[in-house]
């Protein structure tokens, strides 16, 4: 049995034979997956290479909860941000948020807002967080990085149009991720179209994020020097940002590389 309060990334096996990965990170968060595989296509993501297997259940969702307590841990939260897009699974998904807030266990979760219909839906779930994953800070780049996801301009409507239905309090929990990708989107153009964007949305948080390692990838991050000079010129402008949690990398944790070793690995 693994030592509580220590990260932890494990395989979880479905009925079916096909496996799903989780991660325990020290702080209390559980990180789990919605679906096997995933539609969504992003091209610097390993995890999603094969395309959507299928969906997951209520239950094997609340597996993978069952097998962090198995090894040891005490999940404080969890967080739906490993294999899938929870908006392709919304029946399943939003029913494992509900239980779970009734059960006192706050769930977060990260997609990439598509389908539209379902992220206005979810927007006013009792979700703990809501990080939009947009990896860019124009349309044409974040069709290139997000291929399968939603319209960048509509996505961007869809918020404004909710923004004023939403209490400060839940403004708060929503945020938007973005993965520094090297020479791709950390030129100062895009980052600051991003943050003019943001500027209209001051409770919403900015969580850079930085790329795990995929062999024969050709996508990495910027240098640390380079990830910290990028958080300081945005915090510089007033932007609320959060600088790259390193577990997250040194785990293989986050949809990019979970099921890495045993699946699209080359
Ligand atoms: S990064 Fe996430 S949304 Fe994109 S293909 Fe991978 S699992 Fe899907």
């Amino acid at each position: 049995m693994a030592e509580p309060f220590r990260n932890d990334k494990f395989p979880v096996r479905l009925a079916d034979g096909h496996e799903v990965e989780s991660v325990y990170y020290g702080s209390g968060t559980l990180c789990i997956s919605s679906q096997a595989g995933c539609a969504v296509g992003c091209p610097f993501c390993a995890s999603g290479k094969s395309g959507l297997l299928r969906n997951l259940s209520v239950e094997e969702m609340q597996l993978q909860v069952d097998e962090a307590g198995r090894r040891g841990h005490r999940p404080r939260r969890i967080t739906l941000s490993g294999i899938g897009e929870p908006l392709h699974n919304p029946a399943a998904v939003a029913r494992f948020i509900t239980l779970s807030a009734t059960e006192g266990l706050p769930v977060s979760l990260t997609t990439t807002g598509h389908p539209l219909a379902r992220l206005e839906e979810f927007l006013h779930l009792p979700h703990n967080g809501l990080m939009l994953s947009l990896h860019a800070g124009s349309s044409a780049l974040h069709r290139r990085l997000v291929p399968h996801g939603a319209d960048f301009e509509e996505l961007w409507a869809v918020l404004e149009r909710h923004w004023p239905l939403l209490s400060r309090r839940r403004r708060r929990k929503l945020g938007v991720n973005f993965l520094l990708l090297a020479g791709v989107n950390d030129g100062s153009a895009e980052l600051q179209t991003l943050a003019e964007r943001l500027r209209t949305f001051p409770e919403l948080t900015l969580h850079l994020l930085t790329c795990n390692p995929v062999p024969a990838s050709p996508f990495a991050s910027p240098p640390d020097e380079a990830v910290a000079e990028i958080h300081a010129r945005l915090a510089g402008q007033g932007i609320n940002v959060r600088r790259p949690n390193p577990w997250r990398v040194r785990l293989e944790g986050g949809c990019g590389t979970l099921l890495l070793r045993r699946g699209a690995r080359p």
